[in-house]
């Protein structure tokens, strides 16, 4: 056994992304305790940033010690209690997982489903509501890292209060990549993860909640079934002001890379950002567009930060990407579920996002698809 070098690679898939070396050597940092006031100085300080990414003033916003699965957990643990009806869209691969979590949870979940590449329908949303009239939370995701498609977060969230539901929404693949706005919109609890457009580690899914959601929290007639995902013993550690009280050792180094990756999302300012991932996308989609290559999602419905393009017709998916990996250290990301083999996905998150990316791909690309 020797160390582990890792080739360098760019990281052009459905994330992780690429990490800035600025976020790489905060990591490197020294190990400090979880309880040192210099480390809990920091920790207010993700806090207050995080508030900033995600757009609110909400107390409960904070990074849950695990990759993105586990903030969808968190909020499903915490908000859903055994016989609850929550309605789940599913246009993808993570509305699917979102299900498999209502269910754990013992939930009764209603599934409203739309085609994989298209937008979660508001209007069979509604009507799902209206079958449904004792639903107590709507759940779906922002940002469909498996096709590509850019849901509208503000409609969804108004039907759903309509009809007096909390919403859960999936934007792990959304932050900072695409207007994320959780007070104006009115999400009650939002996950959210790091290796995407934050363009940090993966290992961490920061999470927000609202008064509505905490209300629900603290009236549960049951106890949280996770111990280590309920909110009630987490706040005492990530809360403000209050003393910190042990719960779990946090990943002291990962929350050095979050914090790093949030000053620089501040440094750039949030609508820069969105800018930026758009410049790119367009400047993907020309240069793809110019090949014949066609994008799966339509065009007012995408991500600009996760592209699905239809594979050529005759093109050997397996071998062109790993012509891609093997000759260019290039990463892509292949099709899920019904589009495994008919699709790749092209990521341009965070620090990926920028033009010699753009340009690097398009290029090894032609070469490949040449040869
Ligand atoms: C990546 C992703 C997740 C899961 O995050 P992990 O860090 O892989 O656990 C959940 N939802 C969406 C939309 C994602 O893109």
């Amino acid at each position: 056994m020797q160390s582990f070098n890792p080739p360098i690679r760019t990281l052009m898939g459905p994330g992780p992304s690429d990490v800035h070396p600025r976020i790489l050597s905060a990591m490197a940092r020294p190990t400090i305790g979880h309880l040192d006031p210099e480390f809990v100085r920091m920790m207010d300080e993700v806090k207050t940033l995080l508030k900033y990414a995600f757009q609110t003033e909400n107390e409960m916003t904070m990074p849950v010690s695990a990759p993105g699965s586990a903030g969808m957990e968190t909020c499903f643990v915490n908000l859903v209690e055994p016989g609850d009806k929550v309605i789940v869209c599913i246009n993808g691969v993570f509305g699917g997982r979102m299900k498999e979590n209502v269910e754990r949870t013992g939930g009764v979940c209603v599934e409203v489903h739309d085609d994989w590449g298209t937008v979660v329908s508001p209007e069979k949303l509604e009507a799902a509501l209206i079958a449904n009239p004792d639903a107590k939370i709507v759940a779906f995701v922002h940002a469909e890292t498996s096709t590509g498609a850019c849901s509208d977060v503000k409609t969804l969230c108004e039907i759903a209060h309509k009809y007096n539901c909390l919403t859960i929404v999936d934007s792990v693949t959304g932050l900072a990549g695409v207007p994320l706005k959780i007070d104006e919109w009115n999400v009650d609890a939002v996950y959210s993860g790091t290796q995407k457009c934050l363009s940090c580690t993966p290992g961490l899914s920061p999470v927000s909640f609202n008064e509505r959601a905490l209300e629900k929290v603290r009236n549960r007639k049951t106890k949280v079934q996770s111990w280590f995902l309920d909110l009630n013993l987490v706040m005492g550690y990530w809360g403000q002001g209050v003393k910190r009280a042990y719960h779990h050792t946090a990943p002291v180094n990962a929350l050095y890379a979050l914090h790093e990756s949030l000053v620089m999302l501040k440094e750039e300012g949030l609508e820069n950002s969105w800018a930026r991932h758009a410049a790119m996308h367009a400047k993907l989609r020309d240069g793809l567009e110019a090949m014949g290559i066609k994008f799966l999602v339509n065009e007012n419905d995408r991500l600009p930060q996760l592209n699905s393009v239809w594979i050529p017709e005759g093109v050997d998916d397996a071998a062109v990407r790993a012509e891609l990996l093997n000759t260019y250290n290039l990463e892509i990301g292949a099709g899920l579920g019904a589009l495994a083999g008919k699709v790749w996905r092209i990521g341009l998150m965070g620090f990926s996002a920028k033009e010699e990316n753009v340009l690097f791909f398009l290029s090894a690309l032609k070469a490949v698809l040449n040869k």
